[in-house]
């Protein structure tokens, strides 16, 4: 049948796929291979334009005496630009935002989900999410190899009411060729439906937070049930090798994604495992604790290519990374960086105050079974407590495996103990915390 609300998302299709997106993704994917110094003119030139625009319209920046040579404006912005964090947003609003911090009416307001606390509010013109969109599309493309991709959706979205009992826990989106599935209905009893329906829509793509493809994948493994689908696109969350492990067994290759609600920077992980940061996305620094470049582990530091409406400028998140130096066998010269560590405040700490990886944390469950769901949370600054959904065959002697192994692969100084949960709640946005520390991250998005 052909109804008022197909005709709009057809009408909405043919305007913003076919008209506005497709000519974009056709000049992002025309720079897939393009030569470093190439793409670093290009970079400089959209940096500059940025930097204009931001002396124009942003008290912050209008005594900025910007050069009139491209070349010269990485240099211009690094001796000139202080580097921002959220917190200078939040309390200066009157420098950082345009127009008094009051949004024009054909400015979008994003909200970033504030993992520590308070949202933030960015504007947004509707070219700079037109061009959003496009480059995630053109990351789907450039690993698929194919132009009109066929994805199945399975993040937070609020797709039927959290009270439904029964099937359909889905919607068809046809004029984009998408199966959007809710992930709040995803559970051991109606895994099974799940399945059976992705199955049936055989898409090339699962595009998911890396925790719920990581249920579906071990719902699919401990139900017998064989799920393939070529590629696992994650985005959203920290990636943990566990998840990938899994997911990649049961389901398909995983392809990461890494971005935030502030874009101010994106990274893509191509067919070779390796994350690219977009170059002509945003400018993208990595800087020490002193905000000087560094080649070790920094804080990701970036600034806005393309929305002209709230240009942020050296804006420094608490994600860390390091380069990945060398050339990678997908072709492309995209600078590449170490997968993200997590969020400086989701560190835990053992009793000797030393950070411990999220990645080493995952031996204390190897070998570990009949564990539905799990989250390791620093409690206080001597204790951590591993809380276990059970699955129905759990055994006390599972938990005290985890604390074992621990001990034994992980660090002699942790106090931790098990705690059966019925259930861990995500954020509101649907996300899930593998790992947490309560002590410095007291609120949830
Ligand atoms: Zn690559």
């Amino acid at each position: 049948m052909f109804t008022i609300k197909k005709f709009k998302l057809l009408f909405r299709f043919l305007l913003l796929d076919v008209f506005l997106l497709n000519s974009r993704i056709k000049i992002l994917r025309s720079r897939d291979k393009l030569a470093s110094e190439e793409m670093n003119s290009l970079q400089n030139e959209l940096l500059l334009k940025s930097i204009l625009k931001a002396k124009k319209i942003l008290p912050a920046y209008r005594e900025l005496e910007v050069p009139a040579d491209s070349s010269e404006i990485k240099e211009f912005i690094r001796n000139n630009c202080t580097v921002i964090t959220k917190n200078d947003l939040l309390k200066n609003r009157a420098l950082y935002y345009p127009n008094g911090g009051k949004a024009h009416f054909l400015q979008i307001v994003g909200k970033s989900s504030g993992t520590t606390g308070t949202p933030l509010e960015i504007y947004r013109s509707l070219n700079s999410i037109l061009w959003e969109n496009s480059f995630v599309k053109r990351h789907w493309q450039s690993v698929c190899n194919v132009k009109m991709v066929k994805r199945a959706t399975l993040r937070g979205d609020n797709i039927i009411s959290v009270t439904q009992e029964k099937a359909p826990y889905w919607v068809y989106n046809d004029v984009d060729n998408q199966l959007l599935l809710s992930s709040r209905h995803l559970s051991k009893d109606t895994c099974k439906d799940f399945i059976a329906v992705i199955n049936h829509f055989n898409p090339d793509i699962l595009q998911a937070y890396p925790s719920t493809a990581f249920q579906l994948a071990q719902y699919a493994s401990t139900n017998k049930i064989v799920i393939k689908i070529p590629y696992v696109f994650t985005a959203s969350e920290m990636l943990y090798p566990y998840q990938r492990e899994v997911i990649e067994n049961t389901i398909g290759q995983v392809c990461d994604f890494y971005g935030m609600a502030e874009r101010i920077a994106m990274a893509t992980e191509c067919r070779f495992k390796n994350l690219h940061v977009n170059s002509d996305y945003s400018y993208v620094e990595i800087l020490d604790e002193n905000d000087n470049p560094t080649d070790d582990v920094g804080f990701v530091v970036g600034t806005t290519l393309h929305n002209h409406v709230m240009p942020l400028i050296r804006y420094k998140l608490s994600d860390r990374t390091k380069w990945k130096k060398g050339p990678c066998e997908c072709g492309s010269n995209y600078p590449m960086i170490e997968p993200i560590s997590g969020k400086f405040e989701d560190i835990i700490y053992d009793i000797d105050n030393t950070p411990i990886s999220p990645s080493l944390i995952t031996f204390a469950f190897k070998g570990v079974s009949n564990i539905e769901k799990s989250q390791v949370v620093q409690t206080t600054t001597e204790q951590w407590e591993i809380r276990i959904v059970p699955s129905d065959n759990y055994r006390p002697s599972d938990g005290d495996q985890i604390i074992n192994n621990l001990n034994k692969y992980v660090s002699k100084k942790i106090n931790a103990e098990v705690i059966i949960v019925s259930d861990i709640a995500r954020t509101k946005a649907g996300k899930y915390r593998w790992v947490l520390n309560e002590t410095t991250n007291k609120t949830e998005e």
